[in-house]
């Protein structure tokens, strides 16, 4: 092979010598290019061009990857081409050591800058063209497409690739946007004795001498983005199971490491998988779409799944337990395999023309989830989980300065990142949740099925769903799209409530944007019901359509005066409800007397929102929590109340305030975690809890003595557990913390025992492990992601933050080095860590600074930074308000 052309190459060569001439706004290459379209990434003007004028995009892509560190490959591009003028690849891979155009070869140097390869007009042909590139990409257990995972137990690498969103031409020259489909054949060539898994069916391996070539039959169209593989000494669960309502069972297999085979529940989960493809085959009223159905279970996967069509990814460690796994656990589990085989349709069959509709897929695929739970288990209160896993966390995003719309400019795919976040996981399903029940749910099924067919193995826009959705319902959808998916922010209602003689008098809900300087002024259009409770007599149920500033609700006066009033019963409507005083009284004293769990779990949820907004004061709720929680029997519910009790005392009152109610908390903690009445899941949630903030003298030392033992509050104790109490002990320099650091090093030698003996030592309260952690964040190269994001937590601890404080702004500097070199979802979890670990006015006053001095900043980058500095600056106020 002849040397390559490295990185760095000219975009200059490229460009061309053409001049500015005065008032041209854009440089202009020798063929009438555009200098936007050849710039890194994928610009969308680039993107809109090639949809344009190429169609029926085939590859044959063929990749050796036994090298360690690099892969070597050849690719065939084959597509119609309907207008004249150049056409552009993209490829930003090591290096590029062939180009042919229809057997035309083309110099590498002038043709390729290091992000595309631009085949000139004169090398093209009207219809059929053929492009032949070979070409070398990376491989590394970081910032690669090719991710490679190292198993020390039985000394193993495995890879698999993780495209999304914009790492296809990191890997292979190709179209990388999701509007050009393409169908893919591909073959892989390994070390003999590896396993290879791609999207495709596999065909017969070929082994010769030390290498083995895994084939694979050709796709059906598929977005660049979507494309994968895995290969390594795999062990894999082989099963027949019916996937399409009605048809033959066919062979379907999960993929696991080999040292984990044992551990793997493989029958569950190929069965949870199975039943949901059935499912949904019949929801929607179309078949699986693809040729087959794979999993894979992937080390250190820095996501919760990924949908690639017939060969979903899953994270290994939230799919393999290594300890008895909670309720919630098991059907957080249950929710992700239901959200990425949900995405074999919605986001793989019908896919979002650019990432800009990103939410598309994302909010439906989590919305199905929780629609197929709530049919195929009716006990297991699906809705009741929908708003506890998306409500508040969407929330807590939207009321922010930094909220977005839910569909989301992209000038270039380089940034399609920043579109990730609670605004597409989180609110976009909670929106979908509100149309179904505006246009109500045999009209959302119709329009939904209509939308598929229409745009089958095609790209389609919110506008194309809505209007699908709308003809079903006979209503015109293009006002609500525009308040609910253009328009950014979100609305709080304010509950007003008056009686008289035991009636009531007036009842009104008063709407208000949360950021009126992102959203603009006037009401969303929203429908929700309300809810009058009466201890003794039956409930009342009014539904209620707001569509102006205030709504009268005029069907309650006169009726006998409720113990509360809750305006969003259900879960309809996507607003914060805050209660009104008279509500706030009855339920601060009855709130764990109501029995409908989803009710009880939605009025913990609008209490907390008046702690967060600064009229209720943290020790009141912690008290309310700390005197609620023994007889709450809801596991989920339980979590969640002890979640926020935690965070009211160890976030929105000082060290000094929190002392008092230390020893309470840590008490009721203890008798839950102890408590055999309980279920399992309750108890290990307290006990989980009472780790994470054991304080006082007696805490500790339980906690210690707990490593000595078998069990910890009568629970079995295993390496999870044992490492977050070992974390525990080194954050609060507990006396025997560094011999039990050394201790649970030697116990438990696994790489995931590294890991977590990494995670400890990021917890140490001095300024020389701060600083070495943070330096190694940035200058080790091997320190593979997922470590680092486990470690954060840690290092950020929010009693250290006098520590770390001088790390707010190197660590705000880091993000566009972050924001290129990292994963989707590790920008936000650094900020969330970072600026979640400081709670002071000065750590407040300081990240302003540094706002104020960058006006510069990146707009997605601003975003991200005001989302993160608003659970600060209420901090800050809560404190403030009640003089913690
Ligand atoms: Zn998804």
């Amino acid at each position: 092979m002849t040397p390559f052309v490295r990185s760095a190459l000219l975009l200059a060569a490229l460009i061309g010598t053409a001049r500015l001439s005065s008032g041209q706004s854009m440089p202009v290459t020798r063929t009438g290019f555009a200098a936007p379209m050849l710039e890194a990434g994928v610009s969308h003007e680039l993107a809109t061009y090639r949809a344009a004028n190429i169609r029926n995009v085939r590859y044959d892509l063929r990749l050796d990857v036994t090298r360690r560190d690099s892969a070597t490959g050849r690719v065939s591009v084959r597509f119609e081409r309907t207008q004249s003028g150049d056409a552009v690849l993209d490829f930003r891979g090591l290096g590029v050591d062939s180009i042919i155009a229809n057997g035309t070869s083309l110099s590498v140097r002038d043709h390729w800058n290091a992000a595309h390869i631009r085949l000139p007009a004169t090398s093209l042909r009207t219809g059929e063209n053929t492009i032949d590139v070979r070409f070398v990409s990376p491989i590394a257990p970081a910032g690669a497409s090719i991710i490679r995972a190292h198993d020390t137990t039985d000394s193993t690498d495995y890879l698999y690739t993780l495209l999304v969103p914009s790492d296809a031409n990191l890997l292979f020259p190709c179209f990388d946007q999701p509007d050009l489909k393409a169908r893919v054949t591909f073959a892989l060539v390994t070390r003999a004795g590896m396993n290879a898994l791609a999207n495709g069916t596999p065909l017969p391996a070929v082994t010769a001498g030390n290498v083995t070539t895994h084939s694979f039959a050709e796709t059906r169209p598929i977005s660049t983005y979507l494309i994968a593989f895995a290969a390594g000494p795999w062990a894999t669960v082989n099963r027949t199971l019916a996937i399409t309502p009605g048809a033959a069972p066919v062979p379907v297999s999960l993929w696991t490491r080999r040292s984990r085979l044992k551990e793997v529940e493989g029958d569950t989960l190929l069965a949870t998988n199975a039943r949901a493809l059935r499912w949904l085959g019949d929801w929607f009223g179309v078949p699986y779409p693809f040729h087959k159905f794979d999993m894979l279970l992937a080390p250190a996967f820095p996501f919760g799944g990924m949908e690639h069509p017939g060969a979903i990814f899953y994270n290994e460690d939230s799919f393999v337990y290594r300890e008895r796994p909670t309720l919630t656990q098991l059907q957080g589990r249950q929710a992700t395999s239901f959200h990425e085989v949900a995405h074999q349709w919605f986001g793989d069959f019908a896919t979002m023309r650019w990432f800009d509709d990103l939410w598309l897929k994302e909010g439906f695929a989590t919305y199905m989830a929780a629609k197929m739970q709530a049919s195929l288990e009716p006990k297991a209160n699906a809705w009741k989980s929908f708003y506890l896993r998306n409500k508040p966390v969407a929330y807590s995003t939207d009321a922010t300065a930094g909220t977005t719309p839910v569909w989301q400019a992209l000038a270039n795919l380089d940034q399609a990142k920043s579109n990730y976040g609670p605004i597409v996981y989180n609110k976009a399903p909670g929106v979908l949740h509100q149309l179904d029940y505006l246009v109500g749910e045999r009209a959302f099924q119709s329009g939904v099925q209509s939308f598929l067919k229409e745009h089958a193995y095609g790209n389609a826009t919110w506008r194309d769903l809505l209007s699908s959705i709308g003809k079903a319902a006979g209503r015109d959808l293009t006002k609500w799209g525009e308040q609910w998916i253009l328009r950014p922010g979100m609305p709080i209602v304010e509950q007003q409530l008056t009686v008289r003689n035991g009636k009531v008098t007036r009842l009104a809900l008063l709407q208000r944007p949360a950021q009126p300087s992102v959203s603009g002024k006037g009401a969303w259009p929203i429908k929700m019901q309300l809810l009058l409770h009466y201890s003794n007599k039956a409930p009342v149920r009014i539904p209620v359509e707001l569509t102006k500033d205030t709504t009268i609700v005029a069907a309650a006066a006169g009726m006998s005066a409720p113990d509360f009033v809750f305006a969003n019963d259900h879960d309809y409507g996507y607003a914060l409800v805050l209660p009104d005083s008279l509500s706030v009284r009855w339920l601060e004293a009855n709130v764990g007397t109501i029995s409908d769990d989803f009710e009880r779990a939605m009025l913990w949820g609008a209490l907390w929102d008046l702690v967060r907004e600064a009229r209720m004061s943290p020790p009141r709720f912690a008290a309310m929590a700390a005197r609620e929680l023994p007889r709450e029997r809801d596991e989920q519910l339980a979590g969640s109340i002890t979640g926020r009790m935690v965070t009211a005392l160890t976030r929105y009152m000082t060290q000094s305030s929190r002392d008092s109610l230390m020893p309470l908390v840590e008490r009721v903690l203890l008798a839950g975690a102890t408590d055999t009445s309980r279920a399992y899941g309750q108890r290990k949630s307290q006990l989980d809890a009472l780790i994470s903030l054991a304080r006082t003298p007696a805490a500790i030392s339980r906690l210690d003595s707990w490593l000595t033992a078998d069990t910890a509050a009568g629970i079995p104790l295993r390496p999870p557990t044992r490492w977050s109490i070992v974390t525990r002990l080194i954050a609060q320099r507990a006396p025997n913390a560094e011999l039990r650091l050394l201790a649970e090093s030697k116990r438990d030698s696994t790489d995931e025992g590294k890991r977590q003996a990494f995670v400890a030592g990021a917890a140490r309260p001095d300024s020389a492990t701060k600083r070495a952690y943070f330096t190694r964040y940035f200058g080790d190269r091997d320190l593979n992601e997922a470590w680092v994001t486990s470690s954060l937590g840690a290092f950020n601890n929010g009693d250290q933050d006098a520590l770390t404080r001088q790390y707010l702004v190197p660590a705000l500097d880091t993000l566009p080095w972050i924001q290129k070199n990292r994963r989707i979802f590790f920008l936000g979890s650094w900020l969330g860590a970072v600026i979640g670990g400081q709670s002071s006015e000065d750590a407040l006053v300081t990240l302003d600074k540094w706002l104020a001095a960058h006006p510069a900043l990146a707009p997605d980058l601003k975003q991200k930074v005001l989302q993160s500095r608003d659970e600060l600056e209420r901090t800050v106020m809560v404190r403030r308000t009640f003089r913690m």
